[in-house]
C-alpha cells in the first residue's frame, strides 16, 4: 500500500438552524475532505473543520498544512506506520485540524489493510455510543424549549451551552430545569466563559436552587490552568477540560495540576487519532475520565470520532450531535438514530464512494 494521491474537496453542510456559543455563531459546516489513494487501488477518507476560535485554522491554512504533510508521505507505505505517524505530527507545528484530516486517512487505509472496522483496529470497547444533545445559547424561553423537543427525540443527556453571562446564565438553567429537569441530566459548558470565582459561584447558586449538575465543562479560559484547578477544588462536581487540551503534553499538565477531572477529546485539537490514543493512555493512568467530542464537522470526522469512541472504553461520555443538527440526513461510516450512533461494520471508516459523489468544490489534487 504505496501512497499515490491526495486529493481534497470543500464541502458545505448547512445545518437545520444556526449554533450559538460563547465563541461563536455557525450556520454551515465547512469540511475540507481529504481522500488519500494508494498504488494499489486502496482509497483512505479523511476531513477537517475550520474553527478558526478554537484551533486556530482556517480553510486556507488547512489545505496548505495538508499539502506540507504530503509532500513529505507521498510514495510512503501505510505498513510504515511509525514513521508514517511521526511525520504527520512532528513535521510542522500546529495545524491541528490538517494533520487529523490526514492522519484519520491513514487510519482508514491501515484498517482497510487489516480487513477490519476501525473501531476494533482501536480495540473494539464496544458497538455503539449515546450522546448528549447541545442546547444552543440563546434566552432561557428559546434554550428550555429546545431542552424540551431534545428530550422529546429521545436524549437523556444535555449539553448546555452557557458563558456569555453569568446572572443570565443562572436564569437559563432555572427555565431548563423547570421544563425537563427530571428527564435529563445537565452537562454546562461555558465555552471558556467565566472567570474562576465567577464559576464557583453561579454554579453554586444552580446547586442552591436544586439543579442537579452532571459536569461543567471549560468553564475559564483555556490557557487559565490555575483557574481550572480553582474550580475543580472548589466546586462538588466534575469539572471536564475542552479548550485547554489539544496535546497529550497539556493533558499531562492537567492531570499533573488536578486541574479537572474530565478531558474532552476531539480529533481536530489533538491532530487525530494517533496522539488522541495517547492522551486515552495517560488519563486512563490516573483515574481521569474522557469524553468524545466534536467541532462542527462533517459526517467524515464524526465517523472517526464514533470509532475512536467505540474503540476505548476509557471513554465513558460521547458528544456527538453534530449529524442530528445537519439539515438533510448525512450518515455515512456510521448508523446515527436519535442519541445511539453506530459504526457500521465495513473495513476502515465504513465509508462507501458516497464520498466521491457528494457534491463539492474546488477540488485539488496533489
Ligand atoms: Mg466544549
Amino acid at each position: 500500500m504505496i501512497l499515490e494521491k491526495l486529493e481534497i474537496k470543500k464541502v458545505d453542510i448547512p445545518l437545520e438552524k444556526p449554533f450559538k456559543t460563547a465563541l461563536r455563531i455557525v450556520e454551515t459546516v465547512n469540511s475540507v475532505q481529504v481522500k488519500i489513494t494508494t498504488k494499489d487501488g486502496f482509497c483512505g477518507y479523511g476531513a477537517a473543520s475550520p474553527t478558526v476560535v478554537i484551533t486556530g485554522d482556517t480553510i486556507g491554512s488547512i489545505e496548505s498544512a495538508i499539502h506540507e504533510l504530503w509532500i513529505r508521505i507521498q510514495g510512503k507505505s501505510i505498513e510504515d506506520w511509525d514513521e508514517l505517524m511521526r511525520t504527520v505530527h512532528t513535521s510542522i507545528i500546529g495545524n491541528t485540524s490538517a494533520k487529523a484530516a490526514v492522519d484519520i486517512a491513514l487510519h482508514d487505509l491501515r484498517a482497510k489493510k487489516l480487513q477490519m472496522p476501525l473501531y476494533k483496529l482501536l480495540g473494539g470497547a464496544r458497538t455503539s455510543l449515546r450522546s448528549d444533545m447541545t442546547i444552543s445559547l440563546d434566552t432561557p424561553e428559546i434554550m428550555a424549549a429546545d431542552a424540551e423537543k431534545a428530550v422529546e427525540n429521545g436524549f437523556t443527556a444535555l449539553k448546555i451551552k452557557l458563558g456569555n453571562d453569568a446572572v443570565m446564565d443562572l436564569k437559563r438553567m432555572k427555565a431548563i430545569n423547570q421544563a425537563v429537569g427530571n428527564q435529563a441530566s445537565f452537562r454546562l459548558d461555558a465555552n471558556q466563559g467565566w472567570s474562576p470565582k465567577e464559576a464557583v459561584r453561579v454554579v453554586n447558586l444552580m446547586l442552591d436552587a436544586g439543579i442537579e449538575i452532571e459536569l461543567v465543562e471549560q468553564p475559564v479560559k483555556a490557557d487559565d490552568f490555575e483557574g481550572m484547578k480553582f474550580v475543580t477544588d472548589n466546586l462538588s462536581i466534575p469539572i471536564l477540560a475542552d479548550e485547554s487540551v489539544f496535546s497529550y503534553k497539556d493533558a499531562i499538565r492537567l492531570i499533573q495540576m488536578r486541574a479537572a477531572d474530565w478531558i474532552n477529546i476531539k480529533l481536530m485539537k489533538t491532530g487525530g487519532i494517533e496522539p488522541a490514543m495517547r492522551i486515552i493512555s495517560f488519563a486512563e493512568a490516573f483515574g481521569i475520565n474522557c469524553m468524545i467530542g466534536c467541532m462542527m464537522e462533517g459526517p467524515i470526522g464524526i465517523s472517526a470520532a464514533v470509532h475512536l469512541g467505540c474503540g476505548r472504553s476509557q471513554i465513558g461520555l460521547a458528544d456527538l450531535d453534530v449529524p442530528s443538527m445537519y439539515l438533510n440526513k448525512l450518515d455515512v461510516g456510521f448508523v446515527s438514530s436519535q442519541s445511539t450512533l453506530k459504526p457500521n461494520s465495513n473495513y476502515g471508516l465504513g465509508l462507501d464512494d458516497s464520498m466521491d459523489k457528494s457534491n463539492g468544490e474546488n477540488i485539488v489534487q496533489f
